[in-house]
């Protein structure tokens, strides 16, 4: 029944053209696209193109002829995927290093005017890089890192609150947090808000210039499929541009970078996000990759991410009963994967990785399968289920 209902599911996708786009071994199903997104077919020759022609045969000139520009240039191709109108996103440096510039940036904006507000708020639930880049912060601006749950911030919240860091999707439960309401909240404490997109770039429509959101970093391998480490994104609205002091005062960054001057004078517009010299081989694999994206209703993308892990929670119940917890909200508050916890986590990914369905394992207990909506199926789905429930069963 439950592979009969994947067919036709499959069949109907209004998507499923854009598997087409994608390198996929057919022998394999892919589960792990939010934490390594597939290559799009046409990276390989763009990446063999920019080696040969760009760099082997134009050298040095390809800097001012295209290189120097991209971060801004592919930059501009992922403002309309997280709702930003163009001059607000730069690719640079990692997801790390963003939310490192961001955090101190919101920190010193909220101060400006409120030197008293000394407390950073974040996400307890965090990825780990964004909690320990958090501390950091706090111990170098001298303010308290306080760590509380997103349901919590209302407890904490208040004329103390400098900057808050959090996720718009939890890495481990796949939990989708609330950007309109955890902004708004913020924002009448009178503080700064960063929100990291790692987990939801490119699969669920976001609205950063609707919802004034005062800062946003997020990957670019995950759901966007530019590749192992390619560079990250930071987003910082105009009317802050001016105002957002990023710790990291590279050369990148400066008004004039050519002019070597001997003080650091920061680009007026988005390039001030940036540091040193752009790794234009991921960047521009990145730039190919998110042409998949162009003429992709994000809507469309949302209702089959949604679609195709209600499916998957479905499959689980029906095949593995309460062998494993759902953890994963099963109402609309999730994003695009679904965590299952089971004591042996962390055998049962090797397992199934083993019988080519790949997934991942997140400590202690959790497996987590990510369901990328341009390219995996409702059948990815019904096989991963099965699969596991066949692994189960043999170790009764
Ligand atoms: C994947 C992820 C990161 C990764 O950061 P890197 O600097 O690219 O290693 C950071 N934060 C979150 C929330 C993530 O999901």
């Amino acid at each position: 029944m439950l592979i009969e209902r994947a067919a036709k599911l499959d069949d109907e996708d209004p998507l499923r053209h854009l598997r087409e786009e994608f390198d996929l071994d057919p022998g394999v199903v892919y589960l792990d696209g939010n934490s390594l997104g597939a290559p799009p077919k046409r990276v390989a020759g763009r990446v063999e193109q920019v080696v040969r022609e760009q760099w082997g045969r134009r050298l040095i000139r390809s800097w001012p002829e295209s290189w120097w520009t991209a971060p801004e240039r592919v930059g501009e191709k992922i403002a309309p995927l997280v709702g930003a109108a163009p001059g607000q996103v730069v690719v640079a440096d990692s997801t790390s290093v963003n939310v490192f510039k961001a955090l101190v940036g919101a920190v010193r904006l909220a101060q400006a005017g409120s030197p008293e507000r000394r407390e950073i708020i974040v996400d307890a639930a965090t990825f780990p890089t964004d909690g320990y880049v958090a501390e950091s912060v706090a111990e170098m601006t001298g303010t308290l890192l306080r760590p509380v749950q997103v349901d919590e911030f209302d407890d904490v919240l208040g004329d103390r609150t400098a900057a808050v860091l959090v996720n718009h999707v939890d890495y481990r439960t796949g939990r989708l947090h609330d950007m309109p309401s955890v902004t708004a909240k913020v924002h009448a404490a009178g503080a700064r808000v960063v929100w990291d997109l790692c987990h939801s770039a490119g699969v669920l429509p976001i609205e950063l210039d609707a919802l004034g959101v005062d800062l946003a970093v997020g990957c670019t391998y995950k759901f966007l499929n530019g590749g192992p480490g390619a560079p990250a994104f930071i987003y910082v609205p105009r009317e802050l541009q001016p105002s957002f002091r990023q710790p990291l005062s590279g050369w990148g960054g400066h008004r004039d970078p050519f002019a070597m001057a001997s003080a650091y004078d920061p680009d007026p517009g988005i390039a001030r996000a940036r540091v040193g010299t752009p790794d234009i081989l991921s960047l521009l694999a990145l730039d190919a990759a998110l042409e998949v994206w162009e003429g992709v209703d994000l809507a469309e993308v949302r209702a089959k991410g949604l679609a195709l892990t209600g499916f998957f929670i479905e499959c689980v119940d029906e095949l593995l009963g309460d062998a494993v917890e759902v953890v994963t909200p099963r109402d609309a508050w999730r994003g695009h994967q679904v965590s299952l916890r089971h004591q042996d986590a962390r055998t049962l990914v090797a397992d199934l990785t083993a019988r080519e369905v790949i997934g991942d394992y997140r400590a202690p207990d959790v497996l987590r399968f990510g369901f990328a909506p341009l390219y995996n199926r409702y059948a990815d789905a019904v096989q991963a289920a099965r699969s596991l429930a066949e692994l189960l069963t043999s170790r009764n």
